[in-house]
């Protein structure tokens, strides 16, 4: 018999790691997930008022995130992002800064465009320059507990450039605020984002809902290979050899999982692919607290929240756009964006609050502990306002439906010394794998992070099975002047 692999998780880490087995002779694969639909955190619901096929949030991803791209063109979806080169910031005054790569060498690409950044003065630019360099060069470990505000204090940055420039960008990519960051993972999304290649800081944006692109062509592909699916498969806990007579080495081992419903599935390998607070109450408590395990329920989270609002008229041509001073950080125009569904997705219907000239646009706000304070319409009040500020057109539009969605635990929060805390994808139990982007993958819990996990894991496995395959891909390489000036 083919060994029999169980993944546990139909997020983006569980999904890459079927996908990194799936089609492999000498395999079985099942993938079981608890909920009524595949994508995890990444997924779509249906909102009833509009009919349309909603996501949770919009999600993007970098030219930098080589393993996302990888896994989309791999299992037939990469036709389904667009790559946007050219992000507008828009200030406290709603002027528009442009931001787009010049036909120079990385990391000179950017210059001209953060030169031009009318929300900071020359002084400021300059100190920027410094810090990014400083940055780039810093080779050392931070002290310990030191987080990146700190950091930027000691490195002579200014409040506008604190404000306007580092926040700004790390909110987007990490979801926490300056003080609650790690210098490592804030080195990371400025090297591999702005320095390191000229396509690093390119924004990848799905054109498909994600339900499309993670649910139903996703798992044609993987049932097409062979992988079983299961949905509304929740596992209630690992199963080990229990036997007595058995020797220490048979009991430390995985020999399957249980169901919620009862049901047991036998397996030889297990992959693990849950949300980091719901791994622990899978396995038996003597693993619970195994020092490799036990830093896992250490990780703290921090929130994200999208408003959704739909006009009886566009309010701005842009498809997207980062707000630098505000409540709101990210808006993008859903209705420019959103061109394609699935010839095998079910049509989006049109209903009576959905005239077919609505216009539908998201605004995303990371961190959002500030949000959960507030009572929903207030938020959304307050975001209908900051547009309005920037586009006059707002007041006179209709807004004809809107609502507030709020992931609690949208990402662990990369807190400094949090890598620390965060297992390797080989588990202390030899056949159970670990894998979610809160792993240790190098990255932070992002889209990348959970397919360099899922991608890692599958990689164990298939070396256990006797099948060994490479499936991490390489970073985007680094560009001759970055390695010549800052020592990439
Ligand atoms: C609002 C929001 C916005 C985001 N924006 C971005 C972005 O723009 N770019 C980006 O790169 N990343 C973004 N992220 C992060 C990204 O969504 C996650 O990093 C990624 O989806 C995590 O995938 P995962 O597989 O590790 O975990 P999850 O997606 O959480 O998947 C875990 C799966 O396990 C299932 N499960 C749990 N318990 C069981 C059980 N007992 N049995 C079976 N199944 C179980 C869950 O239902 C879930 O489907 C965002 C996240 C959120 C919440």
């Amino acid at each position: 018999m083919p060994p029999h692999v169980v993944i546990i998780g139909g997020g983006l880490a569980g999904l890459a790691a079927a996908a990194g087995l799936a089609g492999r002779s000498g395999l079985t694969v099942t993938l079981c997930e608890s909920r009524p639909r595949w994508g995890g955190r990444a997924s779509s619901f249906l909102d009833q008022t509009t009919g349309e096929s909603v996501d949770n949030c919009q999600h993007v991803a970098l030219g930098c995130c080589t393993n996302f791209r990888h896994f989309c063109d791999l299992v037939g979806i990469g036709e389904f992002f667009q790559r946007e080169s050219e992000l507008a910031f828009i200030d406290g005054a709603g002027k528009i800064s442009r931001m787009a790569a010049a036909p120079l060498p990385a990391p000179l690409h950017l210059a001209p465009a953060f030169a031009g950044f009318g929300f900071l003065s020359w002084r400021d630019k300059i100190r920027l320059a410094w810090g990014l360099r400083a940055l780039a060069r810093l080779r050392t470990p931070a002290p310990t507990g030191q987080s990146f505000l700190d950091w930027l204090r000691q490195h002579h940055q200014t409040p506008a450039t604190i404000e306007r420039f580092w926040h700004v960008v790390l909110v987007s990519a990490l979801s926490e605020t300056l003080d609650r960051i790690d210098i490592g993972h804030a080195r990371k999304v400025f090297v591999d984002g702005f320095l390191a290649h000229r396509a690093g800081w390119e924004v990848w944006v799905p054109t498909a809902p994600l339900d499309d692109l993670y649910g139903t062509r996703l798992a044609d592909w993987l049932t097409a290979r062979q992988v079983t699916l299961r949905l509304q498969a929740g596992a209630r806990r690992v199963v080990f050899n229990t036997d007595p007579a058995s020797t220490q080495a048979e009991s430390s081992r995985a020999v399957g999982i249980e169901l919620r419903s009862g049901e047991v599935l036998s397996a030889d390998e297990v992959i693990l692919a849950v949300p980091q607070n719901l791994v622990l109450p899978l396995l038996p408590a003597e693993w619970q607290s195994h020092p490799a395990l036990s830093g896992i329920q250490r990780l703290e989270t921090a929130p994200i929240s999208s408003v959704h609002l739909w006009f009886d008229r566009p309010i701005t041509h842009l498809r997207h756009a980062t707000f630098v001073d505000r409540l709101s950080q990210w808006l993008f125009n859903r209705s420019a964006i959103h061109t394609r569904t699935l010839e095998s997705a079910p049509a989006t219907t049109t209903t009576a609050a959905n005239p077919p000239e609505t216009h539908y646009y998201q605004v995303v706000i990371s961190a959002s502990r500030e949000v959960l304070a507030r009572d929903p319409a207030e938020t959304i009040a307050a975001v209908v306002n900051e547009l309005a500020g920037v586009w006059p057109v707002v007041r006179e539009a209709k807004l004809c439906h809107s609502r507030l969605v709020t992931e609690h635990k949208a990402v662990v929060s990369m807190l400094p010394g949090v890598d620390e805390l965060r297992p390797r994808q080989q588990s202390p139990i030899p056949n159970l794998q670990l894998a979610g982007d809160w792993t240790q993958t190098g990255w932070p819990g992002t889209m990348e992070g959970a397919v360099r996990s899922g991608y890692l894991a599958a990689e164990n496995v298939l070396r256990r099975c006797g099948l060994p395959a490479s499936l991490i891909q390489p970073d985007l390489p680094v560009a001759r002047l970055s390695k010549w000036l800052l020592g990439l």
